[in-house]
């Protein structure tokens, strides 16, 4: 079965996309300390856990064999194959969020977003740009979490992911850290301020003005 965002939907579907080393996961982090409201949702993926990262946590961390069989029976909303890892979003998850109103954050790679938006045409999809790849191989190497060739492989893959970029509904770009949260917060209210939502919650309003 496939979700469709029904006209009830209360929330905001956000997805934030970027190349690895972007500052995703240290924006939406930060986004998600202040704003109680923004669920994330947590992928699993089969990549091995970096030191520090937590199961259940950081996401769901499980074998190639277990991801295949939970893909095949149909457990993953969407899913893709990142710099020879899968990754996937829980279905049931989403759709739970979705039932509640809630605003829901995805951190998912372009092809994720793409199978996405073909499902939920009204989700709001940012892309993350780095101020330069100079700036992007230095942030990956800085953060001191991947060997020399997994970096290699994330800066090639980079490329690839900045041809996407053009399919998103906005651009932050991550150079300063401060401005970069700034504009973000502005499109997370933008997003709660688009007319769905806004008449989701307001019935009594809009019967009083007749809309
Ligand atoms: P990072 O990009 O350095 O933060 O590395 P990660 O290992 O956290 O993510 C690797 C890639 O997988 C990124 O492009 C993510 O956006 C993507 N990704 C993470 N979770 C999901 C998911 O649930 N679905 C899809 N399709 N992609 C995901
Ligand atoms: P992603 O989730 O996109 O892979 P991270 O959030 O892990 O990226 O950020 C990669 C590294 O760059 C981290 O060490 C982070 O602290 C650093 N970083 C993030 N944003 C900035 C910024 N605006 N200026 C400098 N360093 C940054
Ligand atoms: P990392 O391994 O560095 O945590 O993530 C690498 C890439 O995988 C990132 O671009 C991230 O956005 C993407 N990714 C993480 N989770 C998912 C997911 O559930 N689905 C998809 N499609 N991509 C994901």
């Amino acid at each position: 079965m496939k979700p469709k965002l029904s006209p009830a939907y209360q929330g905001s579907m956000l997805m934030i996309v970027a190349p690895s080393g972007a500052g995703k996961s240290s924006l939406v982090n930060a986004l998600l300390q202040e704003d109680a409201a923004l669920k994330l949702s947590l992928s699993t993926t089969t990549r091995a856990p970096r030191p520090g990262e937590v199961d259940g946590k950081d996401y769901r961390f499980i074998k190639r064999a277990a991801f295949e069989a939970e893909r095949d029976q149909g457990l993953f909303l969407e899913h893709a194959e990142v710099h020879g890892n899968f990754y996937g979003t829980s279905r049931d998850w989403i759709e739970a969020q979705m039932k509640t109103g809630r605003d829901v954050v995805l951190e998912i790679d372009w092809q994720g977003a793409e199978q996405i938006r073909g499902m939920i045409p009204e989700v709001q999809w940012i892309f993350i740009f780095p101020p330069s790849f100079e700036a992007l191989e230095e942030r990956l190497r800085k953060r001191g979490q991947d060997d020399e060739a997994t970096i290699q492989k994330r800066l090639a893959a980079a490329h690839i992911e900045l041809q996407h970029a053009h399919e998103a509904d906005f651009i932050v770009v991550n150079d300063d850290f401060e401005q970069a949260l700034a504009d973000l917060r502005h499109v997370v209210a933008a997003s709660r301020l688009r007319s769905g939502p806004i008449m989701a919650r307001n019935p009594a309003l809009l019967r009083r003005l007749g809309v």
